[in-house]
């Protein structure tokens, strides 16, 4: 058995090793790094935890945590890249329910019921407070699961006055929670039961308001609340390392979110409280020009008179696993004497990241890689621009329409180079569900068909 101060030794070791994982995703030279950091923290974490004194009954949660273990490496090597987003929602569903399942316990609990005066109080709040938390956190990650799964429309469905209702049901869940205070003993349960019930509710109202172009925000705030979700879990445990990791997650979400708003142009808040001033502001502007096409041929013969090309990759570069022709397709036009460069907008895909993480994945050096708004200011001194399975990323609507859902959120500006090819099987929409200007473009020409066979055919024939 693990002793009280080895145990708080093995927390303070595992929190350092937690912050200096969370440093080390800041940038993907250090990534892999950063991840090794947080599996050595975590098996610390979880050893000190279930060997510690005041645990008992250590079979039944080494069985449990097999054969979840199994479960999880079962299901993560079985997961495609582009339904890792989906594989991070439902999981962030898993932490508000533990939250939940944890605040129950916890106020059943015969050791809690004991506390008395102002103890009593605070662990009420915190029960209170992690079943709050805990329940938005589930439903609405389960909702957003369901919207990335295709599964839920991924438009808003807002009605009018529903930040009165969740404002009355927030109030509503703060009497309960006044009520359950009170309560004797256990008889508060029932006020638990409807407090769960509410805040279930609002996670889903939350979440389904929310349309496409503001999903990858309220991934990112999913994963806040599961942080705090699991901070208040810590508080009801007693467990200090829970608090701590609960609030390094929650912080760390909180930043990337207002990060992501600043990066869409969207207010952190509108995002918090279910898509405050979004959906469309009137008529959808009617598309002007003539859609053209090319071919594999003609593409590979305008890279091949080209000087300077500028890669888009996005969602549907995923979809076809297209990074690892892209790569080879760069090393073709590098050795040819070109600049090739990518430039990589902050939402493309599905998952903060996404792109950087398939390029990486494909051995694409980091240094090629630019932001959107490095990228942006050379656009008019480029020749070629692919565009590879990314659709809402360059819709020129979101700087022209304002009748546009994405109005407003910065794009690349691929219509500023000399030519745009766009890469995709069809016409279709992107996540957001609008019409894109971009193919309608003089200078823009659709190269149909899956972007890995599209990229293949382009790669032999600049080959020959
Ligand atoms: P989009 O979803 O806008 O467009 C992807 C395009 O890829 C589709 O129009 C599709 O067209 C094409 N495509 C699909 N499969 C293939 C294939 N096999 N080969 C070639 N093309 C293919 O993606 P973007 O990356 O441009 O934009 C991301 C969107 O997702 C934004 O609206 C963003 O807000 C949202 N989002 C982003 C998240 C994030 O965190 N990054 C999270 C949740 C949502 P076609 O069917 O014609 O081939």
């Amino acid at each position: 058995m693990i002793t009280a101060q080895i145990q708080t030794a093995a927390y303070l070791f595992a929190a350092i090793l937690f912050i200096l994982s969370l440093g080390g995703l800041s940038s993907q030279e250090s990534a892999k790094r950063g991840v090794f950091y947080g599996i050595i923290g975590m098996a610390i974490a979880i050893i000190s935890t279930v060997f510690g004194g005041d645990v008992h009954g250590q079979v039944y949660i080494i069985v449990a945590i097999a054969i979840a273990s199994l479960i999880g490496i079962t299901v993560a090597r079985k997961v495609e890249m582009t339904s890792m987003p989906q594989l991070v929602a439902i999981l962030h569903s898993f932490v508000g329910l533990a939250a939940v399942l944890v605040g129950f316990g916890s106020y059943l609990d015969p050791k809690t019921q004991s506390l008395i005066g102002s103890e009593h109080t605070i662990h009420l709040i915190e029960v209170v407070l992690g079943v709050f938390i805990g329940a938005v956190t589930f439903t609405g990650s389960i909702i957003a699961w369901g919207k990335l799964e295709g599964k839920i429309t991924a438009k808003a469905l807002a009605y009018k006055g529903r930040h009165l209702v969740n404002i009355i049901l927030l109030l509503i869940s703060i009497y309960l929670g006044v009520l359950f205070a009170a309560a004797p003993g256990t008889e508060g349960l029932i006020y638990l039961l409807v407090i769960a019930g509410i805040s279930a509710f609002i996670g889903v109202m939350l979440v389904m308001a929310i349309g496409g172009a503001d999903m990858p925000v309220v991934i990112s705030m999913l994963n806040s609340y599961s942080g705090w979700a699991a901070a208040a879990a810590g508080f009801m445990l007693g467990n200090n390392l829970l608090i701590i990791t609960g609030a390094l997650v929650g912080s760390s979400g909180a930043i990337l979110s207002i990060i992501m708003c600043e990066a869409m142009n969207r207010s952190f808040l509108s995002v918090i409280f279910g898509g405050f001033g979004n959906g469309p502001k009137g008529e959808a502007t009617a598309m002007v020009g003539e859609v053209t096409s090319t071919s594999h041929q003609e593409v590979a013969d305008l890279l091949k008179d080209a000087n300077n090309v500028v890669i888009v990759p996005g969602y549907g570069m995923a979809v076809a696993k297209a990074q690892y022709p892209v790569h080879d397709l760069v090393e073709i036009l590098q050795k040819q004497g070109k600049v090739v460069r990518f430039g990589i907008h902050p939402v493309a895909g599905r998952l903060p990241g996404h792109m950087n993480v398939l390029l990486a994945e494909a051995n694409v050096p980091y240094d090629i890689v630019m932001e959107m708004d490095e990228i942006n200011t050379d656009m008019t001194k480029t020749d070629v621009v692919m565009v590879i399975g990314a659709n809402d990323i360059v819709n020129p609507g979101a700087e022209e329409d304002k009748s546009s859902p994405i109005y407003g959120m910065p794009v690349i500006q691929v219509w500023n180079a000399k030519k745009v090819i766009v890469m995709k099987r069809s016409m279709a929409v992107g996540y957001a569900g609008v019409e894109n200007p971009l193919f309608y473009k003089e200078n823009a020409d659709m190269l149909y068909g899956d972007a890995k066979e599209s990229v293949d055919k382009i790669n032999t024939l600049l080959k020959s």
